[in-house]
């Protein structure tokens, strides 16, 4: 049973990206009373500009995209607290989550937009983030391979993984190179493949990465010189940061993510998962759509509850 209504919520949005600001913002116009926690690690934050948002034909940047929906969320009630969440319990109409920091929060009801975490290369966390801002390290061909037309790109990780990217990035490039982290691990099927692409496969492990303000110094195994391109894609996968999911219950798929079923609600009653963190495609775009499915879904299961809708007065 909910007690403190300062700390008792119909809704909590856990995630402060694409995602969990739609689902607040949809939650905010239901007239619910609806918080989100986030522990500042959206990974919105990090676009240096998006080209492929809908409604911004100039491109966007990912932080200005974020403020302007938390500033929209906002503008119709919805609250954010920062903080990072590590337990969610759930009782028999309520939800529990504790931060790091020991505060509690309640809700009858959970949007789980937590996104996911991406495997980077080896470089130091500032020497990292100043590649990606100048675009010559890249992790997303969907969002941003148009931008890199006819330039000359490198791909790392030497497997499928690498070469369904490489494949992907060759209609925007003839001239894609293969490389490994470590050693090459492709199928003779995939090494033909790329071969009939006319992509590059390199056998030499990566030594290094020398990012620099118009391009990429790669110096691999065996290479008497480092090789140069205007740009690299690593294509290493990335985390699902799902272990609150795992908590309340929910089972998750293959590759560590959230099913999509759970959009709607229908792994733990009550609870509604959104973007990245959802099996699928890791866009801007589908995850405001899975925001606006998830927080209309936890609005209509909560009129539900509370006996509001035709179905449920039967
Ligand atoms: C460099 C880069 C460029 C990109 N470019 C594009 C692009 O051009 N176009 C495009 O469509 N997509 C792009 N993307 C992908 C896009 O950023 C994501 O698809 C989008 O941010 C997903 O939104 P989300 O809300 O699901 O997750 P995120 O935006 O990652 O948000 C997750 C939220 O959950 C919070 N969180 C997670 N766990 C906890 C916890 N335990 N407690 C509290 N808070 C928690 C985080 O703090 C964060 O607020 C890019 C990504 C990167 C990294």
């Amino acid at each position: 049973m909910m007690n403190n209504p300062e700390t008792c919520w119909d809704i909590v949005v856990i995630g402060a990206g694409p995602a969990g600001l739609t689902a607040a913002l949809y939650l905010a116009r239901y007239r619910r009373k609806v918080l989100v926690v986030h522990d500042g690690n959206s990974r919105a934050l990090r676009i240096p500009t998006t080209h492929n948002a809908p409604g911004f034909p100039e491109g966007i940047d990912g932080p200005l995209l974020i403020e302007r929906m938390s500033r929209h969320a906002a503008a119709y009630g919805a609250c954010t607290q920062e903080a990072e969440i590590i337990d969610i319990e759930r009782s028999a109409d309520s939800f529990r989550m504790r931060s790091s920091d020991g505060r509690v929060w309640e809700s009858r009801a959970v949007v789980l937009a937590s996104g996911i975490l991406l495997n980077q290369v080896d470089l130091a966390e500032d020497v990292h983030d100043a590649a990606l801002r100048a675009g010559v390290l890249r992790y997303c061909p969907i969002c941003d391979g148009f931008e890199h037309t006819d330039q000359r790109i490198g791909v790392i990780g030497c497997d499928s993984d690498g070469a369904a990217e490489a494949l992907f990035l060759r209609q925007y490039s003839p001239d894609i190179t293969l490389m490994p982290l470590s050693h090459p691990a492709l199928s003779e099927e995939q090494a033909s493949e790329l071969a009939r692409a006319g992509i590059v496969v390199k056998t030499g492990a990566l030594h290094a990465l020398n990012p620099g303000p118009d391009g990429m110094e790669v110096h691999l195994e065996g290479e008497a010189a480092p090789l140069l391109f205007g740009v690299i894609y690593p294509a290493l996968g990335s985390r699902p940061r799902a272990e609150l999911a795992v908590r309340i219950g929910i089972e998750l798929e293959a590759e560590g993510c959230v099913p999509v079923h759970s959009i709607r609600g229908r792994c733990v009653p009550g609870v509604f998962a959104a973007g990245d963190v959802v099996e699928g495609l890791d866009q801007i775009s589908v995850a405001m759509g899975h925001g606006a499915l998830a927080a209309t879904s936890a609005h209509n299961w909560l009129r539900e509850q509370d006996r509001q809708t035709l179905q449920a007065a039967c």
